[in-house]
């Protein structure tokens, strides 16, 4: 049985969700797609972007491209308080539990976006606690707040 299946989501469009409860730790679903060296990203336009968030770095010369329709796990969405993260194995790349998850949660990582001068292109809708309004990566959020705090 999967542990997710597609449903509209909360956060936008299309989203993940647990078929059951999952521990930490438990592999949710591959992220597949087509790997290419980093040289080909590096020379792709297709990927001249920081926002490219299908690709994933696998080792000094493999990149994982997720941008297709079989990838269903480019459905999931980014949320500031994530309940997943991607990681490679091998050429292999998976979407771990970093929580907990009760049947029905939506899955979520985080995109990884730096903070630079578009990031008011990506607003957040994750409606956590914690939610920063934009899709920025954990470890420069404290930009944003400071951002914000130059605007009032
Ligand atoms: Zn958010």
């Amino acid at each position: 049985m999967k542990l997710y299946r597609v449903r509209k989501s909360k956060i936008d469009n299309y989203g993940l969700y647990a078929t059951k409860d999952i521990k930490k730790g438990t592999r949710v679903i591959e992220y597949k797609g087509k790997i290419i060296t980093r040289i080909e990203a590096e020379k792709n336009p297709k990927y001249d972007n920081d926002k490219a968030i299908y690709l994933f770095n696998i080792n000094k010369r493999y990149d994982l491209d997720g941008d297709f329709n079989f990838n269903t796990a480019r459905l999931i969405n980014h949320s500031c308080d994530p309940n997943c993260e991607v990681t490679g194995s091998g050429l292999k790349v998976w979407v771990y539990a970093i929580k907990n998850i009760k049947k029905g949660d939506e899955f979520s990582y985080d995109y990884g976006f730096g903070f630079d001068e578009d990031f008011k292109n990506y607003p957040c809708r994750c409606k956590s606690k914690n939610c920063c309004g934009y899709i920025v990566r954990e470890g420069s959020r404290w930009r944003i707040k400071k951002w914000k705090k130059k605007k009032l």
